[in-house]
């Protein structure tokens, strides 16, 4: 049966502000590193697309490489788009990138001119789209030169390929003068996409300001530390989890469940819970609680980790206390 999307799910989001620009981005946003592959049900992919815009999630955000293998995910959310979605295409954010490994020879990743157009050309097949909403470069290149890399996403921007551009995985000085470089090619850099969690702040020396000072937005990627920010791996490891699965790619495994971690999430799950959160609901409001954060990306592996997900956007407050004592945990 053909969808149709809830007509309430505009009152279910908040959207916020990226940067200076005029887009708006709903609080949390939803991406597909896993759980989009080959080996995944298409049901299942479809069900979370859908839940997540019937509740408001505007944005999705793809990558090249994102499967297994690279490729799939872009194919399997083409297939979705094509059933589901193709009336909603002015209602979302559709973002990709390009930078990780795609293809053998020497244009088949970093960020040379000839590897970001080609790259995103394929991406643009898989999905079955015409233009992408937000196109990134999705890791420095420590031998292109950096004004080659941000004329591509200027040249991309001036085809109509894609309308705004974004760097990810860029440090405070890399983002500088990738920022620079774009505002005086004319084509503004829309957003940085940092990891940013409780377990992991680096964001917070220096890139956060430096995002805010010059109108980049910014999206948290990995908000939930890849799920070890949740309570699932409290007493054992889930066999369907991320631990259990043993995905590749970066995915996180059992040696991310040392003693230390796993106290200091029994520390935060039970602030979580003073607070009336799940630890998970929690871990993403304190990333939101910051008003220099766009959106966070959030991976799910079903549909109800959204529905819990959302139910964080109640209350994003924190007070000095809670803050203080969280401060402590994390650096204990
Ligand atoms: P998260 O930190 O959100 O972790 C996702 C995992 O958390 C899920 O797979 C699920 O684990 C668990 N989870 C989610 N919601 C809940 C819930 N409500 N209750 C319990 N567990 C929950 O993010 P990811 O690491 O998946 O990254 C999110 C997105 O960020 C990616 O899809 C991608 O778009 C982007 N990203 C970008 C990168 C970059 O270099 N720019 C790198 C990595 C990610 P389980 O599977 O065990 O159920």
């Amino acid at each position: 049966m053909s969808y149709i999307a809830n007509d309430d799910r505009y009152n279910l989001m908040q959207y916020r502000r990226c940067g200076n620009s005029g887009l708006k981005l709903p609080a949390i946003s939803i991406g597909l590193w896993h759980n989009f592959g080959e080996n995944d049900t298409v049901d299942n992919c479809k069900h979370i697309l859908r839940t997540a815009f019937d509740n408001g999630i505007t944005h999705f955000d793809l990558a090249n490489n994102y499967g297994p293998p690279p490729g799939a995910a872009e194919q399997t959310f083409g297939k979705i788009y094509k059933d589901d979605f193709i009336a909603y295409r002015d209602e979302m954010i559709i973002s990709t990138k390009a930078g990780y490994k795609m293809w053998e020879g020497p244009y088949g990743e970093w960020g040379s001119k000839k590897y970001l157009v080609a790259s995103l050309d394929q991406s643009l097949k898989r999905m079955g789209l015409e233009y992408v909403d937000i196109f990134y470069h999705h890791r420095p290149d420590p031998e292109t030169p950096i004004e080659e890399t941000m004329s591509a996403l200027d040249l991309i921007v001036r085809q109509g390929k894609a309308l705004y551009v974004g760097i990810s995985n860029y440090e405070t000085k890399e983002a500088a003068k990738a920022i620079t470089c774009l505002k005086e090619l004319g084509t503004p850099g829309l957003i940085h996409q940092p990891k940013y969690s409780m377990f992991v702040r680096d964001a917070e020396e220096g890139l956060l300001d430096l995002l805010q000072k010059t109108g980049v937005g910014c999206i948290a990627f990995s908000p939930l530390a890849q799920g070890l920010l949740t309570d699932k791996y409290l007493n054992n490891i889930p066999a369907g989890s991320r631990v259990g699965r043993s995905l590749p790619n970066g995915a996180i495994t059992e040696d991310a469940l040392s003693q230390q971690v796993l106290s200091k999430i029994r520390q935060l799950n039970i602030i979580a819970k003073g607070r009336g959160q799940s630890l998970a609901q929690m871990a993403l409001a304190w990333v939101l609680k910051d008003d220099r954060i766009t959106s966070v990306i959030l991976g799910v592996s079903k549909p109800q980790q959204i529905e819990d997900a959302l139910k964080c956007l109640k209350n994003i407050e924190f007070d000095m206390e809670e803050l203080l004592q969280i401060d402590k945990i994390l650096s204990g």
